[in-house]
């Protein structure tokens, strides 16, 4: 199967829904229909694995998308809990676990409150898990160039920004709906923590995004 702007058809969709579960920003919409919008998104997924940038969907790029998590995995080593961890009781009514992905070189303080964020989520039912948090300003610079960015002055790269999405939809399914319930949800928590929430932007709405006010 190879799929190119211009397709259409389910394999279009499929291919629209893995790029969202893995974190098409913005997330495209599932119609089947493989226009410039997904056109970029296969290019950035392309980019980011190290796969020839050629915006054509083959097997290495469907490949790619089956076969991985919702990110390529960090090559830092993960932490002695196996990259877990366990809230204290009392923290939350019940006794809750969430996965430690991605808070490697975020602001301390920053990384306690999307910790308390992960654990109220999940105390809900959620399965949160920090998509990106730190970022290098190459990659920054990528997102900008891609257009899934405006600025050079992202949070992410002072470790004060993350994204946060429920780990079984990330930006798709019902979560490509701005007004799902996780994404609510997590609004509540951010504010919560005194964080600020990329839903509540009235221009460039980022319903994942969490970050540290700055003064
Ligand atoms: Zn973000």
């Amino acid at each position: 199967m190879l799929l190119k702007k211009g397709s259409k058809g389910s394999s279009v969709s499929e291919l629209q829904q893995l790029l969202n579960e893995h974190g098409a920003q913005p997330p495209l919409k599932i119609d089947g229909d493989f226009g410039p919008a997904t056109d970029r998104a296969v290019r950035a997924y392309q980019q980011e694995r190290g796969i020839k940038v050629d915006g054509l969907a083959g097997d290495q790029t469907f490949g790619a998308l089956r076969g991985g998590g919702p990110r390529k995995p960090k090559p830092q080593a993960q932490n002695q809990s196996g990259n877990r961890t366990t809230a204290s009781p009392g923290n939350s009514p019940t006794e809750v676990s969430v996965p430690m992905r991605n808070l490697d070189g975020l602001n301390a303080d920053f990384r306690a409150k999307v910790v308390n964020i992960l654990k109220e989520l999940a105390g809900k039912g959620w399965k949160p898990v920090v998509a990106e948090g730190l970022r290098t300003r190459a990659q920054q610079a990528e997102k900008v160039r891609l257009g899934y960015s405006k600025t050079m002055n992202s949070a992410h790269l002072l470790g004060l920004g993350a994204d946060i999405v429920d780990r079984r939809y990330a930006w798709g399914g019902p979560a490509a709906n701005t007004s799902f319930q996780f994404w609510n949800d997590l609004g509540v928590a951010a504010r919560a923590q005194g964080l600020i929430w990329g839903g509540d932007w009235k221009k460039f709405k980022d319903v994942a995004h969490v970050e540290a006010p700055r003064r």
